[in-house]
C-alpha cells in the first residue's frame, strides 16, 4: 500500500465525516467482512457510518457483528437515496467497477462526493479519487486490515477481527488458494490474538445449510458433465430446481468447487438459472495456468481473478450450456 493512500485517506478522516460504504451486489464474505469492519473503525473515530447493500446478503452471514445495521438498497430505496445524497465519502469495497452495484452507480455519479476504492481485482475503473487497488492480495478484508493498522495500529477489536477473519476465510477457500501467502497467516494470527473464537465463525459459514439446500446440491451433482475428454466439467441448475428446493439467497454458493474438487479437473464451470432477471448467472473456477479472468471477461460479459470469476449470459440455460460446451472445446490443448 503506498504511503501517499494512507497520508490521503488520514486527511479526509481528520474531521468528523459522513461515510457510505457499498459492498457489491449479491456480497460474499469477503464484501460484507471488509464493509462492516470498516465500518465499525469509522464509527469509533467518531464518524458517521451507513453501510449500504445493493440486495440482500445470505442467511450464512447473517450472524456478523453489525450485519443488521445494513440497508438493502433494493428493499429501502428512498433511505438508501437519502444517505448517498447526505454523504460527504463513499467507500466502495471488494469490486472496481460501478455497474457491480448497479442500480445504485447512477446516484453516486449525480453527486460529486469523493469515492475511496479499496479492491482485490484486477484492471479497476477509474472512478475513485481515492485508490488502493492490488490484486496480488487474496482479499479485500486482508487489504482492510492493512489499511486500519496503518492508521491506528490499535484499531482491531474483537468485532473487527470477526469481521476481517470472516473474508479473508472465505476468499481464501479456508487458506487453500495460491493467494494465501505468510502475510496472510501472520495477519490471521494477529487476529486470533484478539480473542475471535474462528471454530464458531468456520461453523456459522460452512455448517449451516438447511436440509434444502444440501438436495439442491443433489440436483446439481447430478447434473455435473464432463466435456468430452477434457479437465473440464461444468454443472447447472435450473430455476424449477432452485423452486422445488425453496431456494434462498446464497444456497449454492461453494456449489462450483465440487466440480474442481475432481482429480486433474483444472475448469469447473456452473450455470444458475434465474427467470426474474431473464439470464444465466455463471461461476468459474480453475486450479494453476488456466485463467478463468480471462475467460469470463471475454465469453460471458464477467471477471474475477486467475482461479475464481463470474459472468453471466443472457441465453436460455440450455443454449448457455450449449455456447459454453464448444467454447471449452476451443481452449482443449489447455485442458489436456
Ligand atoms: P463468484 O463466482 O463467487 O460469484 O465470484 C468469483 C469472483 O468473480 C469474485 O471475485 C467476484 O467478485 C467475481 N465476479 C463474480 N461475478 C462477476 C461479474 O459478473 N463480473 C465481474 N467483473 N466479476 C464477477
Ligand atoms: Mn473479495
Amino acid at each position: 500500500m503506498q504511503k501517499e493512500f494512507i497520508d490521503q485517506l488520514s486527511a479526509l478522516l481528520s474531521t468528523p465525516k459522513k461515510c457510505v460504504i457499498f459492498p457489491h451486489k449479491n456480497p460474499d464474505g469477503d464484501a460484507l467482512g471488509s464493509s462492516l469492519a470498516l465500518g465499525h473503525f469509522l464509527q469509533q473515530k467518531g464518524h458517521d457510518c451507513k453501510i449500504i447493500s445493493p440486495n440482500e446478503y445470505p442467511q450464512f452471514l447473517a450472524w456478523m457483528p453489525g450485519q443488521e445495521n445494513i440497508l438493502c438498497f433494493n428493499k429501502e430505496e428512498l433511505k438508501c437515496r437519502t444517505y448517498i445524497e447526505d454523504a460527504e465519502l463513499f467507500f466502495t469495497l471488494d469490486f472496481n467497477a460501478l455497474g457491480r452495484i448497479a442500480p445504485i452507480d447512477q446516484w453516486i455519479q449525480k453527486t460529486n462526493t469523493p469515492i475511496v476504492m479499496i479492491d482485490h481485482h484486477e484492471a479497476p475503473q477509474d472512478y475513485a479519487a481515492l485508490m488502493y487497488s492490488d490484486s496480488a492480495l487474496g482479499s479485500t478484508c486482508e487489504m482492510i486490515y492493512n489499511v486500519l493498522i496503518e492508521l491506528d495500529e490499535k484499531a482491531i477489536t474483537q468485532e473487527i477481527a470477526s469481521c476481517i477473519y470472516t473474508g479473508i476465510m472465505t476468499d481464501s477457500g479456508s487458506f487453500r488458494f495460491s493467494s494465501t501467502t505468510a502475510r496472510t497467516h501472520r495477519v490471521v494470527a494477529n487476529l486470533l490474538d484478539s480473542g475471535i473464537d474462528h471454530s464458531k465463525i468456520h461453523q456459522n459459514i460452512y455448517d449451516s445449510y438447511r436440509f434444502e439446500r444440501l438436495q439442491l446440491l443433489g440436483l446439481g451433482l447430478k447434473n455435473l458433465t464432463r466435456v468430452d475428454n477434457l479437465q473440464a466439467v461444468y454443472m447447472h441448475i435450473s430455476q424449477a430446481e432452485l423452486d422445488s428446493c425453496d431456494f434462498q439467497k446464497g444456497d449454492t454458493e461453494g456449489f462450483v468447487n465440487y466440480g474442481l474438487s475432481l482429480d486433474g479437473v483444472k475448469l469447473a464451470v456452473i450455470l444458475i438459472e434465474n427467470k426474474q432477471e431473464g439470464i444465466i448467472k455463471m461461476s468459474f473456477r480453475s486450479k494453476g495456468d488456466f485463467d478463468v479472468n480471462a475467460f469470463a471477461r471475454k465469453h460471458f460479459n464477467g471477471g474475477g481473478h486467475i482461479n475464481a470469476a463470474g459472468g453471466m449470459s443472457a441465453l436460455s440455460l440450455e443454449e448457455t450450456k450449449h455456447e459454453l460446451h464448444q467454447i471449452i472445446l476451443q481452449y482443449s490443448s489447455n485442458l489436456i
